[in-house]
């Protein structure tokens, strides 16, 4: 079973008059650098001189500095730019101030289990990743609660570097909902296959093919729109909440006797075949290839995919029925 890490097992002492460096104010550095501030720590946050978020760091009282003032000045610097752009800016901006026994932290394996940066062997390097989005970090804390995360040590140099890694998730409040450990490995290859296979690739093919069959069939697509993906907000928080069988609990017996004889018909054994190579592409570096080079090509084939998303029906159906819903946050 996993080691799963509490309150308890982390003390913010450890991090008490070191000034950390959180790179980057997008979704996940606005929650963390504000989460760990609260915590009575030493923040510091690092954008580019034309950041459109320093407004908002200010605002939020936080003290912003260019990326290589707060590289230096730092004892810890968490990267949280965006996976494509870390490698450069922390060559250019970050690596000439990662002085021995500094500690590199990350949110995200990528960058490091793919390469793309080799940290000198003299420093600390920690991943704890929230598995949750930023804007849930932030409400999470500000509840007295906190989004579940993963801790994984890839260099200890300083032979601290669990402490200083369980201090961290503390600052940002997982502690509260706790800490599993892994491996960057792991954490990089899972994280890629989740998004990739159930939580956004497969779910988004799954709702789109669903609502496809229904409009081809004549249906109105407003109902196949409800019927499709409207109402799987309300599946998955049952699941969310109680596991599967709570949501089974839940729906009627005619949907759960449909959900157990046709889901494994709809999701066979082709599609979980399909989703071992994908994994497979995701262990072997194809897919960490596919998308540096994508990156580097200047996104060509991802800005067509892009757009040919938002032309589909679905979200012009979805578009005009939201505009209903004032409760819904644009
Ligand atoms: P975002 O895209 O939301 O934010 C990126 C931030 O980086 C912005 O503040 C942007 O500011 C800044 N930025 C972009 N380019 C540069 C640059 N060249 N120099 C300096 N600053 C730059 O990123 P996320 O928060 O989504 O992701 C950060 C990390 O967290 C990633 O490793 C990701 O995998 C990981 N992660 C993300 C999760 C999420 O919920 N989104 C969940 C768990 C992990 P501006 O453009 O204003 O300059
Ligand atoms: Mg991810
Ligand atoms: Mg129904």
């Amino acid at each position: 079973m996993a080691v799963v890490y509490y309150d308890q097992d982390a003390d913010l002492n450890v991090l008490k008059g070191k000034k950390i460096a959180v790179m980057g104010y997008g979704s996940q550095g606005h929650s963390q650098a504000q989460n760990l501030k609260d915590s009575g720590l030493d923040v510091v946050v690092g954008l580019r001189p034309e950041s459109k978020s320093r407004a908002a760091a200010q605002a939020a009282g936080l003290e912003v500095k260019t990326v290589a003032e707060a590289a230096a000045e730092a004892d810890i610097i968490q990267i949280l730019l965006p996976d494509e752009t870390q490698a450069r800016v922390y060559r250019e901006e970050i690596a000439p101030y990662l002085t021995g026994g500094k500690v590199l932290m990350f949110s995200h394996g990528f960058n490091i289990h793919f390469n793309q940066i080799v940290p000198p062997a003299d420093v600390d390097v920690i991943m704890v990743a929230p598995k949750g989005p930023g804007h849930l970090v932030r409400r999470t804390y500000v509840e007295g609660q906190g989004v579940p995360a993963l801790i994984a040590i890839y260099q200890d140099a300083s032979g601290k570097a669990k402490e200083i890694g369980l201090a961290y998730a503390k600052g940002i409040g997982a502690t509260r909902a706790g800490v599993i450990e892994t491996t960057f490995k792991e954490e990089t290859e899972t994280d890629l296959f989740g998004e990739q296979a159930v939580l956004c690739g497969g779910t988004t093919a799954l709702v789109k093919a669903g609502f496809e069959t229904l409009v081809e069939a004549g249906y109105q697509p407003e109902i196949a729109y409800f019927e499709c993906l409207h109402e799987l907000k309300l599946i998955v928080d049952l699941m969310y909440e109680g596991g599967i069988k709570y949501m089974r609990y839940s729906i009627s017996d005619t949907a759960e006797y449909g959900d157990v004889t046709r889901g494994p018909r709809l999701i066979d054994d082709h599609v979980k075949s399909t989703m071992k190579s994908i994994l497979k592409e995701i262990q072997d570096g194809v897919f960490a290839r596919e998308w540096i080079l994508e990156n580097q090509a200047g996104r060509p084939s991802f800005n067509a995919f892009r757009k040919k998303e938002r032309e589909h029906l679905i979200e012009q159906v979805g578009d005009q029925l939201r505009e209903m819903m004032s409760w819904l946050k644009k």
